[in-house]
């Protein structure tokens, strides 16, 4: 993929700390104030319906938290359908609700496959293989309906090729009022996705998550056996204990590598579509012109470790790693990316 650089860059002296929800507020009024007040006063009347599409672990998840918190989390809400079928395999257990749901599909369902066997393989919890997508759509529909008023961010449909073209009827198939869909598409270089997973550090006691690369405690330690510096869980109750790597993790992307390259496919698929807005996210740039587009604090810092003296001293400086041209890049922070999408939602949505 090779999306356009979105330039965020001010070209003053302010400076902000991304990490810190007030000091972010503050960013977005800066770097795109006009913008979120044109989306607030959209909303009021308006919603949408917005297919996210991008590689698993591409940060939709992150983007969806970050515009809701700009925009109002009572406006916005993220979907997840993977999460959504995961409810369903629970709520068959449960008589009252297994009840609702098969009279909604009795109303709702029309697909090719009985109604009574797709109940009968939701119950035996054989949902894996056996969720056609007419059954997808028809859950979607219901989720959506509980939803009234709100901007829905759709993250995990369409699952498959077939599907791109399936979801520009979609508005029509759940009748969802007059409102437009968009895709937001996200472009994330494989080797990112790879790094993530390999410095990903877990603690055994409390099951805290961060990265030995990206998101380091506030106490690092040495191993003097095999030369290597570990992170020291920062929760109280955990005494000190070291963060280990989560078993295949060592592995990166390896594992999922399929399904990457398929969410890839749907990403090019989509793009050749007509009729939808799509707005383009990248989330790396080149590092040879990455100042020209971004302020430095607006690159995701990496973390590296040295001994001095006995003492442990923490680097930070820009991550630089390789996209799947080879191209030395830097990654951006969440930010700057929310930025790029509100912009072009304006844009989208022509307001
Ligand atoms: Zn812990």
């Amino acid at each position: 993929m090779n999306f356009p650089i979105y330039r965020t860059k001010m070209g003053d002296d302010k400076k902000f700390n991304l990490a810190d929800p007030k000091e972010r507020e503050e960013y977005f009024k800066l770097k795109c104030g006009p913008e979120i007040e044109k989306l607030r006063e959209y909303l009021k009347e308006n919603t949408f319906i917005a297919y996210l599409l991008g590689k698993k672990n591409s940060g939709k998840g992150t983007y969806s938290k970050m515009l809701s918190e700009v925009l109002g989390a009572d406006k916005i809400e993220h979907l997840s359908v993977g999460d959504m079928v995961r409810a369903i395999d629970s709520e068959v257990q449960d008589e009252a609700k297994k009840k609702d749901l098969i009279e909604f599909l009795e109303k709702n369902y029309r697909g090719f496959y009985p109604l009574e066997d797709l109940v009968a393989s939701l119950l035996s919890r054989d949902t894996k293989k056996l969720l056609p997508d007419e059954l997808i759509l028809a859950l979607v529909k219901r989720e959506i309906s509980k939803r009234k008023g709100k901007v829905i961010l759709l993250d995990g449909f369409p699952r498959n090729m077939d599907q791109v073209s399936t979801s520009l009827f979609f508005r029509d198939l759940v009748d969802y009022r007059e409102d437009p869909d968009i895709f937001i598409m996200i472009d994330v270089p494989m080797n990112i996705i790879n790094e993530r997973i390999k410095w990903r550090r877990i603690c055994p006691k409390c099951n805290a998550s961060r990265s030995l690369k990206l998101l380091p405690t506030s106490k690092i330690g040495y191993d003097e056996a095999t030369k290597e510096f570990y992170l020291i869980c920062d929760e109280a109750g955990c005494d000190g204990g070291k963060m280990v790597m989560k078993e295949g993790d060592e592995k990166g992307i390896e594992p999922i590598r399929e399904r990457l390259v398929m969410d890839e496919e749907i990403l090019k698929k989509a793009d050749t579509l007509y009729g939808i807005p799509k707005i383009k996210l990248r989330n790396a740039i080149p590092a040879d012109v990455a100042r020209d587009y971004v302020d430095e604090y607006e690159m995701t810092p990496g973390y590296s470790f040295v001994q001095e003296n006995g003492e442990i001293k923490t680097i930070e400086e820009p991550w630089i790693v390789a996209d799947d041209e080879g191209v030395q890049c830097v990654s951006l922070q969440a930010a700057p990316v929310v930025v790029a999408l509100i912009k072009q939602l304006v844009e989208a949505l022509k307001i």
